[in-house]
This record gives C-alpha cells, sequence and structure tokens, in this order.
C-alpha cells in the first residue's frame, strides 16, 4: 500500500496506459480520479477499480483540451477527496501523417491535448498543492518520441518534447512547495493508440501489419511490446517518492530501445 491515504487524478484513464496507472494507484490505497471523455466510460472505470481493490474511487467526464471542463473536474475531485495529491497527465492522441500531407488542425489538435492538457491539469493541481503546503506529484506521459522522431509523427514527436519542457518547469516552480515533477517515456504498449497506427502505417509505408510492427520493435532488446503495467509500476514508484531527489527527470520504460 505505497499510496495510501494519497488522492490522485489520471487525464485519459477510462483504458489503455492511464486505466492500468489508476488501477495500480487504486491498488496501492490511493483514492483515484479516473478523468476522461466520456463520462460511462470513466464512471464504469472507476466502479470497477472500487469492486476490485475496494477504492475509493471515481469517474468524471473532462476534456483536457477545454479550459472549463479541466477547472470543473479538478474541484469536483478536490471537493470529493479532499485534495490532490498526485496527478497524471495522460490523456493523449496519435496522428499518423507526412509533415508535407499533415493539416494545421492536426497538429493543433494533437499539441492541444498533450500540451494544452498537459498545462491546464497541471496548473489547477499546482494551485490546489501549493495551497495545501504538503507537496505533490505531477507525473507525464512522454514517450519514446520526447527523445527521437519517427517518420509521419511530427506533431507527436513535438509534443512529446514539449512534455518534457513542460516537466522541467514545473519542477523548478514546484520544489519550493514540494512538488516533484517527473516525466515516463514508454516504448510502445499494444494499446488503442497503437492499435489503429498499424494499419494508418502499413498503408502510408507501404507495408504489412507484420512489418510495421516489426519496425516497432526492432529496437528493443527482447522484441517484445511494453506493457502497460510496467508503465504503471514506474508511475507507482515516481509517485510513492517520499523526497525531491528525483524531480525533472524522465525515465524510458522501453525493453531498451532508447538508452537515455
Ligand atoms: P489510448 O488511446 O489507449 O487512451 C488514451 C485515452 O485518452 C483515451 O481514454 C481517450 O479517451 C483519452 N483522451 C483523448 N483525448 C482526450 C481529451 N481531450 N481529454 C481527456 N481524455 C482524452 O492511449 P494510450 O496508448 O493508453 O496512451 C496514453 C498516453 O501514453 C498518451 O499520452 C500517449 O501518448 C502515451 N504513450 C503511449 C504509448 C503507446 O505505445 N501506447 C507510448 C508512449 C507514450
Amino acid at each position: 500500500m505505497r499510496l495510501q491515504g494519497q488522492s490522485a487524478i489520471v487525464t485519459g484513464a477510462a483504458m489503455g496506459i492511464g486505466q492500468a496507472i489508476a488501477r495500480a494507484f487504486a491498488r496501492e490505497g490511493a483514492a483515484v480520479a479516473i478523468a476522461d471523455l466520456d463520462r460511462g466510460q470513466a464512471e464504469a472505470a472507476a466502479a470497477a477499480m472500487a469492486r476490485e481493490y475496494g477504492a475509493t474511487s471515481m469517474g468524471l467526464a473532462m476534456d483536457v483540451t477545454d479550459e472549463s471542463s479541466v477547472e470543473a473536474g479538478v474541484a469536483a475531485v478536490a471537493a470529493a477527496f479532499g485534495g490532490v495529491d498526485i496527478l497524471v497527465n495522460n490523456a493523449g492522441i496519435q496522428h499518423i501523417a507526412a509533415l508535407d500531407q499533415l493539416a494545421f488542425s492536426d497538429w493543433k489538435r494533437v499539441l492541444a491535448v498533450h500540451l494544452d492538457g498537459a498545462f491546464l491539469a497541471t496548473r489547477a493541481c499546482l494551485r490546489l498543492m501549493y495551497a495545501a503546503k504538503h507537496g505533490g506529484c505531477i507525473l507525464f506521459l512522454g514517450s519514446v518520441h520526447s527523445k527521437t522522431a519517427s517518420v509521419l509523427k511530427a506533431p507527436y514527436t513535438a509534443a512529446k518534447h514539449g512534455v518534457l519542457g513542460l516537466c522541467r518547469a514545473v519542477a523548478k516552480e514546484g520544489a519550493p512547495h514540494g512538488v516533484r515533477s517527473n516525466v515516463i517515456c514508454p516504448g510502445f504498449v499494444r494499446t488503442q493508440l497503437v492499435a489503429k497506427q498499424i494499419p494508418e502505417q502499413a498503408v502510408l509505408r507501404n507495408m504489412t501489419e507484420d512489418e510495421v510492427v516489426a519496425t516497432m520493435l526492432k529496437d528493443t532488446l527482447d522484441g517484445q511490446f511494453t506493457a502497460a503495467e510496467e508503465v504503471a509500476e514506474t508511475a507507482v514508484f515516481l509517485a510513492a517518492q517520499k523526497s525531491l531527489a528525483l524531480t525533472g527527470q524522465s525515465i524510458m520504460v522501453s525493453h531498451g530501445w532508447l538508452m537515455e
């Protein structure tokens, strides 16, 4: 029970990596809020965690790109749980296109979810954490694409590099308030976000889907996808830290794909 007595918000947690992180937090004794676009899906995920772990949990509708939605959602969680100790900026989308074919609207949509979303949720939680005066933990989902690039992923790569900068700024400003800020950088995890891009990449790169998967895993040391649970374990480790020893850092969870 490494997170006993803590309260957490995980954005985009109705499925995928966010859901795995929220489940691991619930297992470790945290009260968990699952914030996602669809209220029904978020509430269903929260109810499952309450059943499985006896956890205090809530699901709420939040569009992280919408300032009033984020403000209202964070306020609702703070009211229900008596504050927020941990925020995980997990909500994310992918868009596969070559740069010369990339619509400005798609560029902006990807940056908005990853960067505007992380900024808005972080600002709302920092205000609560500073006022409560007992520190806090902000986690960001970066990616291997926070430190390297792949073809057809310009907006995602730019956004994930941006997340690193935001994390470091939060680490500097948050430190006097006891707030830690770190980035988790997973390799490919077989979630809906990845399942959708495999056929899209196959068409645009004139490859079979098996060849796309082989390309995705070619630099790992064991040919394996990263598991959502492996990412979640890293989130628990970072959330459970007691000091500022680990802040402003990024951790690769990529089966050795990238060593930085
Ligand atoms: P996913 O598609 O399985 O889940 C993403 C979730 O975010 C969904 O529940 C979706 O509804 C939600 N979401 C999307 N836009 C939102 C918005 N505007 N407001 C609130 N919620 C929103 O994706 P995933 O693979 O679990 O990815 C989670 C995070 O991990 C993302 O930030 C992603 O970039 C990052 N990541 C994923 C991988 C991977 O290989 N899957 C690798 C590295 C990093």
